[in-house]
């Protein structure tokens, strides 16, 4: 299965090197390598690791990149973009960021010890806030990732997006079976949205997400 999924090296890599169990409940240890969404408190889940690596391969991401997350959940994600855009295998000075927002602050202080303990610090930042409505950053991010269903693409995040930047987002009701799975691009000044294929997602919450 995941020889379908994983086409790059590079998350063939960040798929090894990230240690899932570091990142779920204790309890359920045993369950770390199994391709599903485990519960990992607050009524959240940490996704597939499949769902991860598709995600990461669409991302497209490279040595050095800034990439902000929306919706940390357990930091597992989060790992594996930094395991590609700042690998520990590189010297430090080629690394990228990354920036990962959660609303939920009893999960994003969860994932801030769990990438603490995986090392992670020096490359990832976490911030707790609503992430819909954006980051407070001077900068525009090489790539964005959206881990929760939203509404729409939110505009915030659409402004965050660098020229030839890319971005990943869950569009469409959590009600329903299947959002949809868009690629975001933003290429010569225009926006240009994509599906690839159908998921299931937790809703996105805030401003911009499902209230
Ligand atoms: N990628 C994560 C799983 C994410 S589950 C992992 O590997 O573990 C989606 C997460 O998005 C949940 O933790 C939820 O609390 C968070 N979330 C929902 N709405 C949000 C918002 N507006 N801003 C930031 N995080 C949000």
């Amino acid at each position: 299965m995941r020889l379908g999924i994983i086409k790059t090296e590079k998350v063939r890599r960040a798929a090894e090197v990230v240690k899932r169990e570091m990142f779920i409940p204790g309890k359920y240890e045993g369950m770390a390598y199994a391709d599903t969404p485990l519960p990992i408190g607050e009524g959240q889940t940490i996704s597939a690791p499949h769902m991860v690596f598709i995600m990461d391969e669409l991302l497209d991401l490279k040595l050095g990149h800034l990439v902000i997350e929306i919706g940390t959940g357990s930091g597992y994600h989060t790992a594996t973009i930094a395991e590609i855009v700042a690998p520990s295998s590189e010297l430090p000075h080629k690394w990228g960021t990354v920036i990962t927002v959660e609303i939920n602050s009893v999960l994003s202080t969860q994932a801030y010890f769990n990438l603490r303990e995986a090392g992670y610090s020096d490359r990832v930042h976490v911030i707790n806030m609503d992430g819909s409505d954006g980051v407070p950053l001077r900068t525009k991010a090489d790539r964005i990732l959206v881990t929760a269903a939203a509404p729409d693409v939110p505009p915030p995040l659409l402004n965050l997006l660098k020229e030839g930047g890319k971005m990943v987002i869950p569009v469409g009701n959590p009600g329903f079976f299947g959002q949809d799975l868009l690629l975001v691009e933003r290429s010569s000044g225009k926006i240009f949205r994509k599906k690839v294929t159908e998921v299931v997602f937790v809703p996105l919450r805030g401003r911009y997400g499902w209230n």
